[in-house]
């Protein structure tokens, strides 16, 4: 038994669903458990319509007709006009949503997140599955609100793996026992022992691959993307990328550390510790062999990988009374960042100052310049670059500082990191 996952831009639209429908013609004769996200950019949609539904702003009727008729384009496209009983269904879950939203909301805002939000992944599987059926595949859909068991920590929920094991198993194997070969299920959401409706945090599909192909001891996991596997670098910010056709577990764990965006970062722990290989795989070129993630450690220094992160901020510290950073100190720096849900990309300290990088698209900049201004001198660059290099060597490292100023860098066996910005933009700042 093998596990699949989709992503939302392989469900786009009419063509990318038919398109999904072609590669299960590949797997013929296997047994297939086949994770499916939102199509398209269907949860951000969600995302707004939870915010006007808890605003009251009037506005969410609208935007609920606007989701809807996206899904409705891609159903009469997919179905020809003949009338498909899953158009029913989907406009059923769109009026309920549209029920829910002129009503009082709940107190608790994540948990009416969870409620709403969850909603794209149940209407891209019925329509998915639906279509399937009609393409005389013997498919099975799902609900992993009956089969992923999670805590109530909303919009983060952690799994309870026992339980899940459990549901999940008795679930898949019944169609399975019936000859049906493949079962459709939702990524992203799971649900409470009460029955409510939680989701793993955004992108979170990749996970529920992982899960899945866990708790049933699957043979491998296969995401298929729109790019043709793991890159050593993000086409944006990089020429000339190369394939990372195999590398290991726990390369891909640091690679997804430092930034790398392909693969959600809890993806691959539950994998690594069954030795369950995931594939990462083109589904525009099928045939291409694609990226695997596995054991062995052997090909993970070939190719050095770069990750980029853009719009960085350095910043700082220095005791104001002159003493020297000591534990004290960092005690009161690392108590106040983790309260505030901050993230550190990168850290060092000297005798009397310490210096760390955060993301300036999300942080409150403003605001930790004055928490910290009390006690300590603060100064700070702007605009940028932090980027990691895995497997470097000079010449790696020549290649990404070119026209660079470099403010910060650290070495390790395996990772260079490097703090930098373009020369013609570079001036240390007061708050
Ligand atoms: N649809 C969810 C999101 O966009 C989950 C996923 O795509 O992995 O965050
Ligand atoms: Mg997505």
């Amino acid at each position: 038994m093998r596990v699949f996952k989709f992503g939302g831009a392989s469900v786009k639209d009419a063509s990318a669903v038919r398109n999904v429908a072609k590669i299960m013609t590949l797997f013929a004769g296997e047994k297939l458990v086949v994770v499916i996200s939102a199509m398209g950019k269907t949860t951000n949609a969600l995302e707004a319509i939870m915010k006007s539904y808890w605003n009251q702003d009037g506005e969410s009727n609208r935007l609920i007709d606007e989701l809807r008729s996206y899904h409705l384009q891609i159903e009469k496209a997919l179905f020809e006009g003949t009338a498909n009983a899953v158009t029913q269904e989907v406009d059923a879950i769109f009026e309920d949503l549209k029920n829910r939203c002129s009503q009082k909301h709940a107190d608790n805002y994540n948990f009416e997140y969870d409620q709403v939000i969850s909603l794209g992944e149940v209407v891209s599987t019925k329509i998915v599955a639906a279509y399937l059926q009609q393409q005389n595949f013997k498919c099975a859909w799902l609900d992993a609100r009956k089969m992923i068991r999670t805590t109530d920590r909303w919009r983060e929920a952690n799994i309870n793996w026992e339980k899940t094991e459990e549901l999940v198993t008795s679930a898949v194997n019944k169609p399975f026992s019936e000859g049906i070969a493949i079962a459709i299920t939702q990524g992203f959401i799971g649900h409470t022992a009460e029955g409510f409706t939680t989701t793993l945090g955004r992108e979170g599909s990749d996970f529920t691959a992982a899960i899945l192909a866990f708790v049933l001891n699957a043979e491998d996991v296969t995401i298929w993307k729109d790019v043709p596997g793991m890159l050593n670098a993000d086409p944006k910010y990089f020429d000339n990328t190369v394939l990372l056709e195999k590398i290991s577990f726990r390369e891909a764990i640091e690679l997804a550390y430092f930034g790398a965006s392909v693969i959600h970062p809890k993806t691959i722990q539950p994998l690594k510790r069954k030795n369950i290989p995931l594939h990462v795989k083109s589904f525009i070129d099928p045939h291409a062999k694609g990226s695997v993630i596995q054991a062995s450690e052997d090909f993970d220094a070939n190719i050095p990988s770069f990750i980029f992160k853009m719009n960085q901020v350095l910043i700082s510290l220095t005791p104001k009374d002159f003493s020297f950073v000591v534990e004290e100190n960092l005690e009161d720096i690392f108590s106040y960042l983790s309260k505030e849900n901050i993230r550190i990309h990168l850290m060092q300290n000297s005798a009397v100052s310490f210096s760390f990088c955060v993301d300036a698209d999300k942080v409150d900049l403003q605001k930790i310049f004055n928490h910290f201004t009390a006690q300590y001198f603060v100064k700070y660059n702007e605009g940028l670059e932090l980027v990691t290099i895995r497997h470097y060597d000079q010449p790696t490292i020549e290649r990404v500082t070119v026209d660079k100023k470099i403010y910060l860098e650290q070495k390790s066996r395996h990772t260079a990191r490097i703090v930098m910005k373009d020369v013609s933009s570079a001036t240390l700042r007061h708050p």
